[in-house]
């Protein structure tokens, strides 16, 4: 930790903003945060004018992010020149990677953090502060749906990947540590709780030695008044069936996985290091789609990877096609610093990977476009986001917050975020759906 005028200051600091970038990961990390300034009567400000302090929780994931985390502390440096806060503090991924060059470059930052350093944050708020934390988070998504991160760091040895210098090995948390979360959020009003991960599969394996995701999903899922568990971020490789009868057979477990696959091509996943073959990919896209029908699978690709020859992306495009995802993502390749494929060097200009990528979301749109009119006619239980002018902005089990489709439904009488009604699909968009209220959800 590196601290300018640390006596004097410190005390002054009665108002603090938190500004989070990157993943919902990053997103739990704040509220943690937040929960413990809260907690030491430090008041939180959403507008940064009002603060005395600003804390940026960035993301350092990939270049684009980099970028935005990089911008915002510029941004926010110009205040710290301006006299307009007393301390600026940058944490997170990106600082637990480039910590020193971003002090050395950017010398408005008073102090730079690596990741969940949550405790010393708080000491150089108020350094005469015991800190303690009660883990009793600032929810700072809408209050029906929150992020529930059930482990830290990864172990898995991906080569394009960064997460795991930043955020470690895998650790995961105490099941009862999570379940008494799970009643906390519910006791906050949240419906909706999208559980997170770097690797959500790998949980309990270095608890018990054995996977014990099942287990969990099971003691969350009997929390009463959880109305949806939504898993995210599972792993292809030694994927553990048993979470799959779980999933069937609990009503408030969504039909609903989100499965980063990166790509399918057996070469390009071997230079990956991602532990899995095309054949054994499929074998489990197949199992997952046999034990739940109507489950909705999301996945997330990398384009322009430096092994990814035109052939392999043909294949993948022949595979994206034939597959037919339900929800799919895809992120252009990011050389990254002190990741195995680093030394692949970065072979593939932007602009093919840019049209790499689009010629995937092409097939994707025309997937979901499908998928969506077959829709229309039904009727789907909506958990309502917010109000509109004229409808209501919500989603089915089917998506998740802020990254897959949504409903747009009319209704006669007033809908509050959080209620759950049944909707009659009167018309479809590649992305969203159409709809009008028949009945409570
Ligand atoms: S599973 Fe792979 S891509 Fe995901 S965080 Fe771990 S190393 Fe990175």
């Amino acid at each position: 930790m590196h601290s300018k005028q640390q006596s004097d200051s410190a005390d002054e600091i009665r108002r603090v903003t938190v500004i989070t970038l990157g993943c919902s990961k990053n997103v739990v990390d704040s509220e943690t945060l937040m929960g413990g300034i809260k907690h030491h009567q430090i008041e939180l400000v959403d507008d940064v004018e009002n603060a005395d302090a600003l804390i940026i929780n960035t993301c350092g994931f990939i270049d684009i992010a980099k970028e935005e985390s990089i911008n915002a502390i510029l941004d926010a440096g110009k205040l710290r020149t301006e006299g307009k806060i007393k301390k600026l503090i940058v944490a997170g991924c990106l600082s637990d990677r480039y910590g020193g060059e971003l002090k050395a470059d950017i010398p408005e930052i008073d102090h730079v953090f690596g990741t969940m350093a949550f405790g010393e944050i708080i000491k150089t708020l108020r350094p005469s502060l015991k800190y303690e934390l009660l883990g009793e988070r600032v929810l700072t998504t809408p209050s029906h749906y929150a992020y529930l991160k059930i482990s830290e760091g990864c172990d898995n040895p991906c080569s394009f990947c960064a997460i795991p210098l930043m955020r470690g090995g895998h650790k995961s948390r105490p099941a009862d540590e999570i379940v008494r979360e799970v009643r906390y959020l519910v006791s906050q009003g949240v419906k909706e709780i999208v559980v997170v991960a770097q690797d959500l599969t790998y949980y309990g394996l270095d608890l018990g030695g054995q996977r014990s995701l099942a287990d969990l999903l099971k003691r969350m899922s009997d929390v009463e008044g959880v109305e949806w568990i939504r898993l995210m971020y599972a792993y292809p490789s030694k994927f553990p069936r048993d979470i799959l009868p779980v999933i069937a057979e609990r009503s408030n477990i969504c039909n609903y996985l989100d499965m980063p696959l990166q790509h399918i091509s057996t070469d390009v996943l071997k230079s990956m290091r991602r532990g899995i073959t095309r054949n054994t990919t499929e074998r489990v896209i197949a199992e997952i789609r046999d034990a739940v029908p109507d489950i909705a699978l999301r996945t997330t690709l990398i384009c322009g990877y430096p092994a990814e020859k035109p052939e392999h992306f043909d294949e993948l495009c022949e595979w994206v096609a034939r597959t037919r995802f339900d929800r799919l993502g895809v992120f252009e390749y990011s050389q990254e610093d002190n990741t195995v494929a680093h030394i692949l060097g970065d072979p593939i200009p932007d602009e093919e990977k840019q049209r790499r990528c689009a010629a995937v979301m092409d097939i994707q749109r025309e997937i979901s476009m499908e998928k969506n009119d077959l829709l229309v006619g039904k009727q789907v239980k909506v958990l309502i986001d917010e109000p509109l002018d004229v409808e209501y902005r919500g989603r089915t089990e089917y998506d998740a917050p802020e990254v897959d489709n949504e409903v747009f439904v009319r209704s006669e009488r007033k809908l509050n975020p959080g209620d759950f009604v049944v909707a009659e699909i009167d018309d479809a968009a590649e992305y969203d759906l159409f709809a009008h209220v028949v009945g409570d959800g």
